[in-house]
């Protein structure tokens, strides 16, 4: 049995701890919220993470907490509809048990799952770790420091476990040249089923149904603003400001909620590219390790990395060395994908917005002729 440390009770800290106490250790989390963070943002639980929530025995649940969206609308700035997608028929093409939920849902389910087995933190955060051949002394902002075997870094884009060990966030983050910004729409929309997207070159605004609480999506093209602060909410609202205030369709009337706004959530669209996972007895996992910025299935990928390391701990040997080998192998094409899903969500010309409406829809139909394609090659 081993005393592991996980730092993050997000989708990959807490999928993490399910299976190391189910591996007989004992495993403590430490989560900087005081509460599980409620982001409404929806999020995808997608193949790897579908047999491993089946596993946990909570797929279930992901499917009841599923959103019920089935389209995907593009509208003109006088909201007219110039292009639909059926996102539904393509996932059913595809043959996939694809569910898309909010990501506050699926972080508590998660966390419903182990929270009588491990020891859990909230309101801390470490903030030393100090290594040595019998494990690693971790001080934390309020709790008395412990001693660990190991610990793991499942603490986001902006981990702290990754930046004491590996070094400064300067160093393996890098922005995507996409800001991001959701908030709560604050009233509901006319059905539970469409997507409603308005683009203008190198901006998006989407509306998305939720799950009775609908969501603003804006995102656009910028370069790295050199004094960004990912923890400034004032800045948030200048750059989201300045960023649309030429915009038509309904973006006047959403920008105008802002100043009173304290759901916000606005970020650099990142990843992280580090050259290792692992230093002696510290790993990072999830978005800390290897964010594929929100065009990438980064749930996916956060739960499926935790299941790999699980199973390469239990497995013994170089357990670090083992987990990245294999993980990388999911988390590298996702990486280079990422600039091809900007351009079709945030096209950056005129053109570049017609031809993606003019070739949305033909995208179910590409789904499933790929599909039937990778079929008969079976
Ligand atoms: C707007 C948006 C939309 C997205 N859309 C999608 C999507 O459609 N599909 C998809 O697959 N993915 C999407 N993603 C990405 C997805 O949310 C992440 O990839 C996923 O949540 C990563 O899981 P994680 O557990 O690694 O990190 P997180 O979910 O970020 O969890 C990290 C946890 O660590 C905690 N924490 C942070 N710092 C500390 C600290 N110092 N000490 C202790 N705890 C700390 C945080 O409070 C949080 O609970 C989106 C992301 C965003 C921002």
């Amino acid at each position: 049995m081993a005393t592991i440390l996980i730092s993050g009770s997000g989708i990959a800290g807490p999928t993490l701890a399910y299976w190391l106490v189910r591996h007989g250790n004992d495993v403590t989390v430490v989560e900087r919220s005081g509460a599980l963070r409620s982001s409404g943002s929806p999020i995808d639980v997608r193949g790897p993470a579908v047999e491993v929530a089946e596993r946990m025995g909570v797929f279930d649940q992901i499917k009841a907490a599923g959103t019920k969206v089935t389209d995907l609308v593009m509208v003109n700035e006088r909201g007219r509809r110039v292009g639909r997608v059926n996102t539904f028929a393509m996932r059913r093409s595809d043959d996939a048990r694809d569910v898309e939920l909010p990501r506050g849902d699926l972080a508590d389910i998660l966390f419903t799952s182990v929270r009588h087995d491990a020891e859990f933190i909230f309101n801390d955060a470490i903030v030393g770790l100090r290594q040595h051949a019998d494990g690693v002394d971790v001080t934390f902002d309020r709790a008395e420091p412990r001693t660990y075997d190991l610990v793991i870094g499942a603490d986001g884009l902006h981990s702290a476990v990754r930046r004491l060990a590996f070094g400064p966030e300067s160093r393996h983050v890098r922005h995507t040249g996409v800001y991001v910004a959701t908030m709560p729409l604050h009233e509901p929309l006319d059905n539970d089923h469409d997507v409603v997207m308005f683009n203008t070159p190198g901006r998006c605004v989407t509306l998305h149904p939720g799950r009775g609480k609908a969501l603003v999506a804006f995102m656009y093209r910028a370069p790295a603003v050199p004094d960004f602060n990912y923890r400034d909410t004032a800045q948030h609202k200048r750059m989201l400001t300045e960023a649309f205030k030429d915009e038509d369709w309904r973006v006047p009337d959403l920008l105008d909620k802002l100043p009173d706004e304290d759901e916000l959530y606005f970020d650099s669209v990142s990843q992280v590219v580090l050259p290792t996972w692992s230093t002696g007895r510290v790993a990072v996992l999830g978005d800390a390790a290897s964010c594929v910025s929100l065009f990438g299935d980064g749930s996916t990928l956060a739960m499926a990395g935790a299941y790999t390391l699980a199973m390469a701990l239990h497995d013994g040997g170089d357990a670090f060395a083992a987990y990245e080998a294999k993980h990388r192998q999911l988390v590298e094409p996702k990486q280079r994908n990422v600039g091809r899903a900007a351009d079709l969500l945030i096209p950056a010309s005129r053109v570049g917005i017609a031809s993606r409406n003019a070739a949305a829809r033909l995208w179910p139909i590409a789904a499933a002729a790929s599909r039937l394609r990778a079929r008969l090659k079976q």
